[in-house]
Parts: structure tokens; sequence; C-alpha cells
């Protein structure tokens, strides 16, 4: 069986520990290949060689180090289909949404960064008739990239490439549960000739690998995609040691619809807000809510096509929905099913787990599922479910969707469908959300702020926002 391996100062090799784990195939329940179970001692090496690193890299042009990344971003999109594959058989998604959405976006990120940081200017605060202001932006040294499951070499290239445009060291933790595509990008960046040391990749669990990187007193800003609860004990750690923080966490977002909105175009789109890669995207609408007016005429049409929804294994080219990413995870959006019913709620649609064919017999499927006649403050409403069910919930007018949208701890996106512009400024103004999308879902500039509010994080990554959190401000005044 394949064994990964960690990838520290340019060499993969294995962990000092000698342990690893097993990694599961989704799409069949089977152990097809293992992992390190790295802890401290990787870590630290992989330490010692970003700081031997640091000097040459931080160094290096902007064009330089722009040059090399842009190589990553062609090395891997000159292996799509294997990083598709890959990336589709370690997490259970579509191969489709792989080839079409993980990779390229994964490509898009280097690409994106390459370019943005020869672009990347500091201020300067002339005092007249006094002197002069200007601030350097210095690459902060060593940082901790800690990525998820759901997206997983979008959502490790989403952090990694801002953090080495900028000139930082990386030490970098893919999830345990979908490591191969971050496994794959240390030979792209060995070939696209970064020097050894810039960025070490390390697998393992959170726990021990993670909290290893957290933890690290030579590591000095961590930015971190993953579960609230896991925020909140980095924050926990690391705000003592003074590090810098990035922290982009759950949520639990509305997809609001007025009765004047484009019902077509409103429904394909729910549609994939529900439940693209199985619902889990943090960003996913997964409480819709439906002016009273248009909400049996709603019901009937989106049940209609959720009913229709194939779920199959991920190499189907007809699957709409592959696997959920885990036994575990599967067994837990079930949970929250048979919760929904405990707190009275109907399922429309699904509610079960798909029993396929084999190979696949033994795979996580699920079907989408859609709820009804919860209340807006139910445990099912409130909490993250990250998996491919949706409640709905009539409503009556603005004032009391913004109440029960704005309810939840979470404020990461919203999602809102009015042909009023004036109402759609008015709601926008008002929804507790770092991310608003009008009449669309999931359109993504990379050059805007990216993150959310209340316990959806604290931080912004994206454009500037991302260069500036990876680099350290120094202001120098000259006096005239
Ligand atoms: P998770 O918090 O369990 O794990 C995320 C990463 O953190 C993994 O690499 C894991 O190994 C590591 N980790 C776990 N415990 C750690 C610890 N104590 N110290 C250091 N690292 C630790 O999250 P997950 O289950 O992988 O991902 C799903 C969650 O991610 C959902 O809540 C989802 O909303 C969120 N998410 C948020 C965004 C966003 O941009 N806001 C994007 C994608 C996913």
């Amino acid at each position: 069986m394949e064994k990964l391996q960690n990838f520290i100062n340019g060499v993969y090799q294995d962990p000092v520990n000698g342990a690893y784990m097993d990694n599961y195939e989704p799409a069949t329940g089977e152990v097809y290949a293992q992992i390190p179970n790295s802890d401290e001692d990787d870590v630290k090496l992989a330490v010692q060689a970003a700081e031997k690193a640091f000097p040459i890299w931080s160094a290096m042009s902007n064009n330089e180090r722009s040059e090399i990344m842009l190589k990553i971003a062609s090395g891997i999109e000159a292996r799509l289909d294997e990083f598709a594959q890959a990336e589709s058989r370690d997490n259970g998604k579509p191969l489709k949404l792989a080839m079409n959405v993980d990779i390229p976006r994964a490509v898009s990120n280097f690409h994106f960064f390459a370019t943005a940081i020869e672009h990347f200017a500091s201020e300067s605060h002339q005092m007249v008739g006094v002197g002069i202001n200007y601030t350097l932006r210095k690459p902060i040294g060593i940082v901790g990239c800690i990525s998820p499951w759901n997206l997983p070499l979008y959502l490790f290239s989403w952090k990694i490439a801002p953090a080495l445009a900028a000139g930082n060291c990386v030490v970098a933790k893919p999830s345990e549960v979908t490591p191969y595509t971050a496994y794959l990008l240390g030979q792209i960046v060995k070939d696209a000739g970064m020097p050894d040391g810039v960025l070490n990749i390390i697998h393992g669990e959170g726990g021990t690998a993670g909290d290893a990187i957290v933890k690290h007193p030579r590591i000095k800003a961590i930015s971190f995609t993953g579960g609230t609860n896991t925020g909140e004990y980095i924050a926990r750690t690391a705000a003592p040691m003074f590090k810098k923080l990035s922290l982009e966490l759950g949520g639990k977002n509305p997809n609001i619809i007025f009765a004047d909105c484009d019902f077509d175009e409103m429904l394909s789109t729910t549609m994939r807000s529900s439940f693209a890669n199985q619902g889990q995207i943090c960003l996913c609408g997964s409480r819709i809510f439906v002016e009273r007016s248009i909400y049996e005429k709603f019901k009937k049409a989106f049940v209609e096509k959720v009913d229709a929804t194939i779920v199959s294994y991920p190499n189907d080219p007809k699957a709409k929905l592959g696997a959920v990413v885990s036994k575990p995870h599967m067994d837990k959006v079930l949970s929250y099913i048979e919760l929904a019913k405990d707190e009275g709620g109907t399922i429309l649609s699904g509610g079960e787990a798909v029993q396929l064919e084999a190979p696949y017999n033994n795979g996580y499927y699920l079907r989408p599922t859609v709820i009804e006649g919860l209340s807006y403050d139910c445990r099912t409403n409130q909490e993250e479910i990250f998996g491919p069910v949706v409640t709905i919930t009539p409503f009556d007018n603005e004032e009391e969707v913004l109440m029960m949208a704005n309810s939840t701890k979470y404020g990461l996106s919203a999602t809102l469908w009015t042909s009023d512009l004036k109402r759609a400024h008015r709601m926008a103004d008002k929804l507790h959300a770092g991310i608003v999308w009008i009449n669309a879902w999931l359109v993504r500039d990379l050059r805007t702020p990216f993150g959310g509010a209340k316990a959806s994080g604290v931080g912004r990554e994206g454009g500037w926002e991302a260069l500036r959190f990876f680099t350290e401000p120094k202001n120098v005044f000259v006096k005239y």
C-alpha cells in the first residue's frame, strides 16, 4: 500500500516517530494509503529547514519569487488530470468538480499571488513642512498554514501562495482526512526551483502535528481554516505567544428568497448553493428562507429537483453528489437529520444514506435532504451540519427574515434573491456576514476580502488583505 511522506527541506521523508495512519477512500470505504502521523519532532525539523531558507527566500526580488510561483501554477496545471483524480479519490467529490473547480482554483491561487506581489506597494504619509513617514512591509519569517478537508488543495494553496509570495517560509499541514494533493505538491515545488526549506509540508492529526505548529515559538503567524471549536482552541493557544492569527471558521449561511426574484435562476443556483460538494462548503446556504407568497411554489419545484438528483460514485459522469468525506462525518450528518425529526421537522426529500452497488457498497453516500417545519432557533437551524442538508422556512417581511438570518452565532456569508435594488442594498447592509451575494452564489474575485464575522472567524483572506496579513508593517519617519 502506498505510503505518503512529509516534505521537509526539499526532501520527501518518513515521520521521525515512524508512525503512520490510515487514509480512506470515501467512495468505497476502503483504506488506500498510509499517511505520516507526525508530531513535534517533524515540526522542529521543518522549522529548522525554514529558518535556513528564510534569508535566501526573503532576499529574492518579488519578481524572482513570482517566477518560481508561476512555475508551480503551470506545474499543477500540466498535471490537472492526475491532481483531479487524486482529489476526488481522497475526498469523495465528483471528479468533474475536482477537474472544473478544485484544481483550476489551486492553479489560480498560485497565479494570482505570484502576480499580485509584483503590484503590492506600501504607503507613505507626508506631514507638510515636518517630514515623511513611509511604511515598510517585511515578511514575517516562518508562518504556519493549517487547512481543512472540504476543498483540500484549493484552500491549502489559498494560504500558502500569499505567504510565499510575501517572502515567508512556510510550515503547512493539510487535513489528515485529505492529504494526497498536498503530498503531490512537494514534487511540483521542487521542480519549479523553489529553494529547499521554503515550503515544508507535514502530515498528521490536528491534535499532535497541528498543535505542534501552533505552539512552536519560532512560527510567528498562523493562518487556519477549519471548525469554530478548533479555531477557538488555536486562538487560546497562540494569543499568549503574540502570534498573528487569521481564522476562517464555520458558517450557517442564510439563503433569502423574495417573491420578486428571477425564479428559474434562483432555483438552479439554490440547488448548487445547497448541495455542491455534498453541502461541504463553508459558504453553502443551509438555511433557506422563502417569502410566504411563493413558499409552496418553491417547495414543489425544489423538492422535485432534489428528488431527481443523482448520488453516485465520484467517477460516474452522471453524479451530481459523490460521497461525503468520512464515516464519522456521515454519522454526524445523519445524527442531525434525526435531531431535526426530534425537533418537529418534516423530511421533504432524502433523509437517509444511499447504498450503491459493489465496489461502492461501503462508501459514504447520503441523499440530499430538505427539511421543513422547524423553528429558526432550534439546534438544526443554529448549528453547522456541513453536509447535504437544508431547511426551508417561510417569512412575511424583511424585518422578520433579517432577524432569523442574523440569529446564529455565525456570520460567514449570505445569499439574497430579489429584483428590488433598494431592498438588496438595504438587506446587504444589515446582514451579519463577511460576504453577501445578491442574485448569485460563490462568485469569487480573488482580490476581494474573504472571511466571516462573529464565530465565523477573525481577519480576512484574499487580495491585499492576505499580503498584509503575511507581512509586518514598519513605519519609518524622516524629518525634513
Ligand atoms: P477541523 O477544525 O477539524 O480541522 C481543520 C484543520 O485543523 C485540519 O488540518 C486539522 O488537522 C487541524 N486541527 C485540528 N485540531 C487542531 C489543533 N488542536 N491544533 C491545530 N490544528 C488542528 O475542521 P475540518 O473538519 O477539517 O473542516 C470543516 C470545517 O472547516 C467546517 O466547520 C467548515 O465550515 C470550516 N471551513 C471554513 C472555511 C472558511 O473559509 N471560513 C472554509 C472551509 C471550511
